[in-house]
């Protein structure tokens, strides 16, 4: 069977695209955050991976580590033989005016949104190159799109991603290698669900369909990325927000 690491796969958008690609047949790698909390998440999670008839097994990793990712990955590659899939979704918000914004709030965010992308992509690659065989998708954002008050961190690591991947796609493309982003608007998760009732309300009425997205919309277009219909597709980046510029 395939098998596929998906970042940050403990809850939300990560949680439900490692459900998802289990549902596709995929062996499923459940990256999440080093702490207790985030293994027993994560280990409910693989639960319902399993579910579908696959493997599913645990990898604790602060993916914004080189270090970790490093051990990750080789754990991943003993355990399943080999990386077909990749998904970088794990990220953070620390969102406040830039006046307000302090150095440690920039730097935590590019680590984690922006860097750990890098990691993933550098020791993956060199997997998917032998295998000659390869898909990938990060976890953009519309922040990184059309940018967003209060979000210059965020939007700069979320813009980032989206230059990595047209590089990773045109580097990587004669090996058989797709990479593709995928930019999520306002979607149902413990990240949105701390945002004031009053912005919430604020941000749907930019939304033609005029409702929130809901993290397994994220997972069908990921999960049609990651398969043999978009073959001929990448370098590119999906907007799923329900119609919030157009
Ligand atoms: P979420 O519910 O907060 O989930 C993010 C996941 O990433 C959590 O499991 C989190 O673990 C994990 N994570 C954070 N830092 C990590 C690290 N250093 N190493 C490993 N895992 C780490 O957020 P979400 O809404 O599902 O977001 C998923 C992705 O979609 C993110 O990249 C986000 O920027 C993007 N996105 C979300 C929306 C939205 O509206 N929700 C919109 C656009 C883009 P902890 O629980 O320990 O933090």
């Amino acid at each position: 069977m395939p098998t596929a690491i998906i970042t940050g796969a403990s809850q939300g958008i990560g949680a439900c695209i490692a459900k998802r690609l289990a549902k596709d047949g995929y062996d499923i790698a459940v990256n999440h955050y080093p702490s207790d909390g985030d293994r027993a998440n994560a280990e409910a999670v693989a639960e319902e991976c399993r579910a579908f008839g696959v493997r599913a097994e645990l990898y604790a990793a602060d993916v914004s580590k080189y270090a970790d990712c490093e051990a990750m990955v080789k754990a991943v590659k003993a355990d399943f033989g080999s990386v077909d899939a990749l998904v970088n979704n794990a990220g953070i918000t620390r969102d406040t005016l830039l006046a307000r914004m302090k150095e440690e709030d920039y730097d935590a965010v590019i680590a984690v949104n922006q860097k750990s992308v890098y990691n993933m992509l550098r020791l993956v690659t060199a997997v998917m190159m032998k295998q000659r065989h390869g898909r990938i998708v990060n976890v953009s954002s519309v922040a990184g799109l059309y940018g967003n008050p209060g979000q210059v961190n965020y939007s700069a690591s979320k813009a980032a991603i989206i230059g990595m991947t047209k590089s990773v796609a045109k580097e990587f493309g004669s090996r058989n290698i797709t990479c593709n982003a995928v930019a999520p608007g306002l979607i149902r998760t413990p990240m949105t669900d701390v945002l004031s009732d009053e912005l919430k309300a604020k941000m749907i009425e930019a939304v033609a369909l005029r409702r929130y997205g809901e993290p397994e919309e994220i997972a069908s277009v990921v999960s049609f990325l990651l398969s043999e219909d978009a073959s001929y597709v990448t370098g590119q980046v999906i907007e799923i927000s329900g119609g919030l510029s157009m």
